[in-house]
């Protein structure tokens, strides 16, 4: 089979790049090279985290590889074909296991059985989708496409410790008709809720963050909760902002950190919310690029959503070079787009 030559330097230049790509390739048997792994980024090359994902992808694929070692900037991989089965994978230094979930997740689905998957390693870090995100947003979306998928947090892995662990249960894909999915906008106001969660955080931290988001959305009491967790799963805290709307629910979330003010903790989620709001589209615009692959690998679809980040431009790009066929993205009003996915056996 011929090699698909990828630059990682396009587009946002970072991580998912790599990580479409591992999919891709053990979806459809083609080989990759990847060069100049993540040069957007401040420090580029494989990190742990990649690195955790190209371990993953190796094991369930049998894949040959080159290029797998910490800071490399380039990658070949050819898959032998994807096993379903038991697997257990660890991500270190606090690195996310659901960026390892994404990855393996369409590939797993694609086998003749079921398969069991335990990851250990962040759960609700900055820069992927926290565990809140994957089982309230995403898997109910991913139900609407025929598959099944159960999610169990065993126990929460806070950035920057990490230690956290979630399994999953992954039913085969049927091979049934499906409809393409089109998600309609929803103009009705939506419901709006807000959880902080803490372990080994003072509670006063919760509380100026919900003071913020109160203001911020005109929250009643009984619209926000604090989760105090065991001291032993911190320290950690994240805020969770859902959003009720047309039958789905998107969470949307701000991260603790070390010295970083509550404030703008809650800041980071009301700014997502805030842009979301603004329009009745039913995707935000993690699910718009999180959702490209589901859609392009089955019946496609079409939804609206926010305008489209550097995220979603890339897997349109990438989706294009291994499936040969192209997503249309096209502005409805400002700050609200319109995109069309292609299906399996669709012309682009
Ligand atoms: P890097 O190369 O810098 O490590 P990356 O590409 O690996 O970056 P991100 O760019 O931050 O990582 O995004 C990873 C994925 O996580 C994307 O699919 C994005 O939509 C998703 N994601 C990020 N933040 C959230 C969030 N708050 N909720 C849901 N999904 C998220």
């Amino acid at each position: 089979m011929t090699w698909i030559e990828l630059d990682g330097s396009e587009g946002e230049g970072g991580g998912q790049i790599l990580r479409s790509s591992l999919s891709l390739s053990l979806i459809t048997g083609r080989p990759f090279r990847l060069r100049r792994i993540r040069a957007g980024r401040a420090r580029p090359g494989l990190m742990r985290q990649h690195l955790a994902c190209v371990e993953a992808a190796v094991a369930i694929g049998s894949a040959e590889v080159t290029g797998a070692t910490l800071h490399s900037s380039e990658l070949t991989f050819r898959p032998q074909g994807v096993s379903p089965g038991r697997y257990s994978f660890r991500v270190d230094s606090a690195g996310s296991a659901l960026l390892v979930f994404q990855t393996l997740l369409l590939p797993l689905l694609r086998t003749g059985a079921a398969t069991e998957l335990l990851l250990e390693g962040g759960t609700h870090n900055p820069f992927a989708p926290p565990f809140p995100y994957i089982a309230e947003t995403f898997l109910p979306l991913l139900r609407r496409l025929g598959l099944r998928v159960e999610a169990i947090l065993e126990q929460p892995g806070f950035y920057p410790a990490g230690g956290g662990r979630c399994g999953f249960w992954l039913e085969p894909n049927l091979p049934a008709e499906r409809a393409p999915l089109h998600l309609a906008n929803d103009t009705a106001p939506p419901k709006v809720t807000a959880q902080v969660l803490l372990a080994g955080i003072p509670r006063s931290v919760a509380e100026r963050e919900l003071r913020v988001i109160r203001s911020r959305l005109d929250l009643s009491e009984d619209q926000v909760s604090i989760e105090v967790l065991p001291e032993c799963h911190g320290p950690g805290n994240t805020v969770h902002l859902r959003v009720e709307r047309g039958g789905l629910t998107e969470v949307f979330s701000g991260f603790g950190a070390p010295r970083r003010p509550a404030e703008e903790v809650a800041q980071e989620a009301l700014d997502a919310v805030e842009r979301f709001l603004a329009v009745p589209v039913l995707v935000g615009e993690h699910t718009a690029d999180q959702l490209l692959l589901p859609l392009a690998l089955g019946p496609g679809g079409s939804f609206e959503t926010t305008e489209p980040s550097e995220h979603t431009r890339t897997q349109c790009r990438v989706i294009e070079q291994f499936l040969g066929r192209r997503i249309h993205l096209e502005p409805v009003v400002p700050g609200q787009w319109r995109i069309r996915v292609p299906g399996e056996g669709d012309a682009s």
